[in-house]
């Protein structure tokens, strides 16, 4: 296959759904992208199939055991891909000379580590992994300037939001006159259900979103509000803006993905079908544009559009997201870890669902350590100083 003047990937979590659009959006344009490496942790099939169609140069999977059952099949099918396992790989592929971009789409706190390795490599960064920039923050965002490394939003508000800044925006809401940024939320499943009944619900019903298809993590957390929480510290990070900036307003109908609002009175917006596969084709292709499959909006048949105010009684984890911005440090990402504990003991049926919010808050109360990072080693120090403390709180 002839790779010269293509965009070589990078996609980590291949086989999850922001993987899955990309490859979609990728299989669109084969003049323009080739495939490096694929990554995925368990779901062997999904990535053998991945390997037969778009043939990377390296698939990296969990473990050792994964690693040679993959290994076989690709060999009894003909396909060369070379195939690695475990973080050190995922770094390696993430940061490898013959990538120029890597999609960062692993789930939670697992992803930090390679997302961070392609930032300090100097690559295109396509952050889908909300998580990794909350819990590293400053040096994620150091990362990035120090080695000349792009970072492009893929969570569809802050990519709605970059796509409203002024092109040569500078991490300076002041100097550009910007007055707010203010991210939409869908509100989830639970938006008007009664709060007395939010005790009883499900996981199958936590994660059947009304307007997205997504990954089960992220679905709890929309449900929670967890999700608009980590995408404001996302935003802080993303853009320079203060929390005080940063305002969430619930719009269930998910068209308008987010807006920022200038001191002339110009509120600028981004409005299409919820499909994740426009923010990944914008990010890929950038500064150009390029088809991703999604039908355009149709205006008329769209009917009404609402905004509201988010009540933080039904979303207690979308304030305490808030109030760890405001704390700083490693706070976000002890808030990080405890939630991806809660949300895994919650889909397990170990908590309730309102034990979520409850799991957090207590362990937030609890950490008493110097909450300042220094590096990465102490940002994970603290992620592992709250996921005890959140396993011991929800087995206690
Ligand atoms: P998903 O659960 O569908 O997929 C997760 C991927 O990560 C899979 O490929 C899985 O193999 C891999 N993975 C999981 N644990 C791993 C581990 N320990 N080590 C290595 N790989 C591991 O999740 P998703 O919905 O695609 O979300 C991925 C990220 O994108 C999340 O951070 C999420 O918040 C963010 N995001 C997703 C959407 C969406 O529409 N799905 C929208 C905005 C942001
Ligand atoms: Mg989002």
């Amino acid at each position: 296959m002839m790779d010269a003047g293509k965009q070589r990937i990078t996609i980590l979590g291949s086989t999850g759904s922001i993987g899955v659009s990309t490859l979609d959006v990728i299989s669109r344009h084969p003049e323009r992208y080739s495939v490096y490496a694929l990554t995925a942790n368990s779901r062997i099939d999904g990535i053998l199939l991945q390997c037969e169609r778009f043939h990377p140069k390296v698939a990296v999977v969990g473990t050792a055991e994964a690693a040679r059952i993959l290994r076989a099949a690709l060999h009894e099918r003909g396909v060369k891909t070379a195939v690695e396992y475990g973080e050190e790989a995922l770094c390696a592929v993430a940061s490898a000379s013959e990538t120029d971009a890597v999609m960062a789409a692993i789930v939670g706190a697992a992803g930090l580590a390679s997302a961070l390795a392609a930032a300090r490599a100097g690559k295109k960064v396509m952050l889908a992994n909300k998580e990794a920039l909350v819990m590293s923050g400053q040096l994620f965002i150091d990362a990035v300037s120090e080695n000349h490394a792009t970072l492009l939003p893929i969570d569809s508000e802050h990519n709605a939001i970059f796509q409203c800044l002024p092109v040569s925006y500078q991490r300076s809401p002041q100097q550009h006159g910007i007055e707010k940024v203010v991210l939409t939320a869908s509100g989830g499943p639970f938006l008007t259900r009664p709060l007395d009944s939010l005790d009883k619900v499900t996981p199958e019903q936590a994660i059947a979103h009304p307007k997205w298809v997504m990954g089960r993590k992220i679905s709890v957390d929309s449900a929670t509000m967890m999700n608009k929480g980590l995408e404001v510290i996302e935003a802080h990070w993303l853009f320079g803006i203060p929390a005080r900036q940063i305002e969430v307003v619930i719009h269930p109908q998910s068209i308008v993905h987010s807006m920022v609002s200038y001191v002339d009175g110009s509120m600028i917006a981004q409005m299409g079908n919820p499909d994740m596969r426009v923010p990944i084709a914008y990010a890929l292709a950038y500064p150009d544009r390029i088809a991703s499959g999604v039908n355009p909006l149709d205006l008329t048949k769209m009917g009404h559009l609402q905004f509201e105010k988010p009540d933080y009684r039904r979303f207690p984890c979308l304030k305490l997201a808030y109030d760890a911005l405001l704390a700083g440090g490693a706070t976000p990402a002890i808030l990080n870890a405890a939630n991806e504990v809660a949300v895994q003991a919650f889909l397990e049926q170990r908590i309730g669902f309102r034990k979520i919010n409850d799991v957090v808050a207590r362990v937030l109360d609890r950490v008493t350590t110097e909450r300042s990072i220094s590096g990465l080693e102490s940002v994970l120090m603290h992620d592992n100083i709250a996921r005890k403390m959140a396993n011991n709180l929800i087995f206690s």
